[in-house]
């Protein structure tokens, strides 16, 4: 194939249903084009057009002329023992991000955890990915390049009872949330049965709390909802995330309870504590934030802290982990503790490079120790 350098190719790949319809319609081709076009590529796993049998010749010819299928190229793939899968992924500007797969329920659920930039300028004080600053957001097709990539390392062909990624967490690396106009194309895509077809109770975006965003999102997509909470009073959580200095934990939670009241069923939020030792592990705190969370329909994901150099944080003792959890459920809250799982992985982590290695395995031991519950 000769490439045309002259004019950019469209990339399919990151195109909404009804993005794919208007790029047909304007070819002269019907609209149903778009949906055939889309299962080639999400349930298929296709990236050429040759493939696509159920086109035209003459179809087939002009798209290889003016689009693309491209993906995000895989730098690398590790698997661990305990089923977990991970890719670092090249995008566009030969910047990395990365994705895992974390299998859970006897391989029932296969959660996939998606990056939405590289890098990220929210800063909190505990996260590495924040450390490493903002660099550039994804495109959608990269966004949803890393479900493309780990739907298709389980080769072709999807089966609606047996699908590769059978829920995703917006939780790699990066504010989903401040990449809003990539991401919620990407989330279509998941939840479209032209795409990956997951309901939206499969689908959860984390936040660390871009109220305006919050809300515009409640009025586009009913996903599920995490916050990354991590203080129940603004004065540590201003030091813990400092967008809390522009929106506070009041505003924060008023901007929850109407993302609730716009999901036409019951749904529960999800609240990120990650527990740091003497910093957010005491009584006290425990008692603040079964305060402050009140009746607001949730569960508390408690996450130890996850170690990096540096960080200048701790991570909390299993003790005082599971003391943390006890006070919580005296309280009347949900709290399960996602703990570290093995860690074989970390070998092939070695390979890789600098900058690479440092972020691979922070995020891959915090990954790991995610399981969002959902369906
Ligand atoms: N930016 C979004 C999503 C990506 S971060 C957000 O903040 O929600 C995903 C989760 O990882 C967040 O809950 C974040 O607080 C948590 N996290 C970041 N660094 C961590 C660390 N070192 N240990 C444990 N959890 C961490
Ligand atoms: Fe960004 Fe989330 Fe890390 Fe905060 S925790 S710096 S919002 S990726």
């Amino acid at each position: 194939m000769t490439l045309d350098t002259a004019t950019p190719r469209t990339n399919l790949l990151g195109l909404t249903r009804e993005e794919m319809e208007t790029f047909f319609v304007s070819l002269g081709e019907k609209k149903f084009r778009a949906a055939q076009v889309m299962k080639w590529i999400h349930h298929e796993g296709c990236d050429d057009f040759e493939s696509m049998t159920n086109l035209s010749k003459a179809l087939r010819t002009r798209l290889e002329e003016i689009a693309e299928i491209r993906g995000p190229r895989v730098v690398y793939e590790g698997a661990s023992q305990d089923g977990t899968r991970k890719w670092v992924l090249e995008v566009e500007d030969g910047s990395y991000v990365e994705t895992v797969l974390i299998p859970a329920e006897g391989g029932k659920r296969r959660t996939l955890c998606v990056s939405s930039q590289v890098g990220c300028s929210l800063d909190c004080s505990f996260c590495s990915t924040g450390k490493q600053g903002f660099q550039r957001n994804l495109t959608s097709a990269e966004v949803i390049g890393q479900v493309w990539v780990a739907s298709n390392s389980f080769g072709a062909r999807r089966d609606t009872t047996n699908r590769p990624v059978t829920n995703v967490v917006m939780m790699g690396m990066g504010e989903p949330l401040m990449n809003y106009n990539a991401v919620v194309p990407a989330m279509k895509l998941m939840l479209d049965d032209n795409g990956y077809g997951l309901s939206k109770r499969r689908v959860t975006l984390s936040t660390s709390g871009v109220v305006p965003m919050i809300d515009k999102l409640g009025d586009e997509l009913d996903v599920s909802l995490a916050i990354s909470l991590h203080a129940a009073n603004d004065e540590l959580r201003n030091e813990l995330v400092p967008l809390n200095r522009k929106y506070n934990i009041a505003t924060l939670l008023d901007s929850c309870r109407r993302y609730l009241d716009k999901c036409d069923d019951t749904r529960m939020l999800t609240i990120e504590y990650t527990l740091m030792k003497d910093v957010n592990d005491q009584q006290c705190h425990a008692q603040e934030l079964a305060t402050l969370l009140g009746d607001l329909p949730c569960k508390i994901n408690l996450i130890p802290f996850n170690p990096f150099p540096h960080s200048g944080y701790e991570k909390p003792s299993r003790n005082q982990v599971m003391r943390f959890q006890q006070w919580l459920e005296e309280l009347g809250h949900t709290a399960p503790v996602r703990m570290t799982r093995g860690d074989d992985i970390d070998a092939a982590c070695g390979q890789l490079v600098g900058r690479v290695k440092d972020r691979t395995k922070r995020h891959e031991r915090y990954i790991q120790s995610i399981q969002i519950d959902a369906d």
